[in-house]
């Protein structure tokens, strides 16, 4: 058996994303569509002697301890794969902080994959998922990622094929959005003033693929009020629109938006206008794709 294992965890953005209603418990019924992107945070995760698991990372923003959603999957995994070794592992934060790209998500989903693949190959990504989905309604989603349309709270899932491949932006304004504040917000708009993304349109766009229509159909209803709250984020849209995005929202939660592009070159461009606007100085910016594990 291998005494180490290192795992690529991507982030994702919603191409769409649209909400349905709630559940009793207070969870939201969700219909969107999820897309791997090309920004990965990176887990080494070693066998040790000590009997617990310890964390360390190169971020000093995440907590490093049992908060941590990447302690926590190694908690259930420790449990359900019978793992009496330590785990002594670190993560390398690349992925946006609280963006809506799940990066708590994705480094979960990387730890149940990862002791699966070290310790329990035998089980099914489906009982991953069963396994991850109550610590986080994405995890599942990201135990694959690709191109998948979610339903229910995050646990029904749709293999779609491969979104048809393009360049792609992704900008993080330099600001804090809690995801409790965007849901309660979204909640505060009478649902006859709700604009709802034609998520099935999107869908059928994919499986033609079709990279107008899937832009076509983009959309967040979550952008709403936030983006009402954080002109940033319209503004980012806009100078990305201007600078040749085929479309440009927001994704998850936010307040990071990316911009689909049609050609390389016009992201390129669209990219060093970016970097060089002093406006967007404080923003977390990436040249980046799609990706399809
Ligand atoms: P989502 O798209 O699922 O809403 P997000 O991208 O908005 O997620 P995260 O980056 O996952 O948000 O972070 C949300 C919060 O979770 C942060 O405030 C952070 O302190 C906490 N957290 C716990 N573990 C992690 C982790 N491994 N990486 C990032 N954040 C983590």
């Amino acid at each position: 058996m291998k005494d180490s294992i290192t795992k690529k965890a991507y982030g994702k953005i919603n191409l769409s994303l649209d909400v349905l209603g709630r559940r009793e418990d207070g969870y939201h019924l969700v219909k969107m569509v999820m897309q791997t992107v090309g920004i990965y945070d990176t887990l080494t995760i070693e066998r040790a002697e000590e009997e617990e698991i310890t964390l360390s990372t190169d971020s000093g923003v995440i907590p490093g301890g049992p908060d941590n959603l990447v302690w926590r999957a190694a908690k259930v995994c420790r449990r359900e794969f019978g793992i009496r070794d330590g785990l002594r592992i670190h993560l390398e934060k690349r992925i946006p902080i609280a963006a809506g790209m799940a990066g708590g998500s994705t480094d979960a989903a990387a730890v149940f994959t990862g002791l699966r693949d070290l310790y329990a190959p035998e089980i099914t990504n489906g009982r991953l998922r069963e396994l991850a989905l109550p610590l986080g309604a994405d995890i599942p989603y990201c135990i694959t990622g690709g191109t998948q349309l979610s339903e229910g709270i995050g646990e029904i899932l749709t293999r779609l094929p491969a979104a048809p491949s393009n360049d792609l932006i992704v900008v993080k304004p330099d600001l804090y959005v809690s995801t409790g504040w965007v849901y309660g917000a979204y909640d505060s708009i009478p649902e006859a003033e709700v604009i709802h993304p034609d998520v099935d349109a999107q869908v059928q766009a994919i499986r033609d693929g079709d990279l107008y229509a899937m832009a076509a159909a983009c959309g967040n209803v979550l952008e709403q009020k936030t983006g009402a709250e954080y002109p940033v984020i319209g503004e980012l849209e806009q100078f990305l629109t201007e600078h040749g995005a085929v479309r440009a929202i927001m994704t998850g939660s936010g307040p990071a938006v990316f911009a689909i592009f049609d050609d390389h070159g016009k992201a390129e461009t669209a990219f060093a206008a970016l970097q060089s606007a002093k406006k967007y100085e404080s923003c977390q910016k990436f040249l980046t794709g799609f990706v399809n594990p």
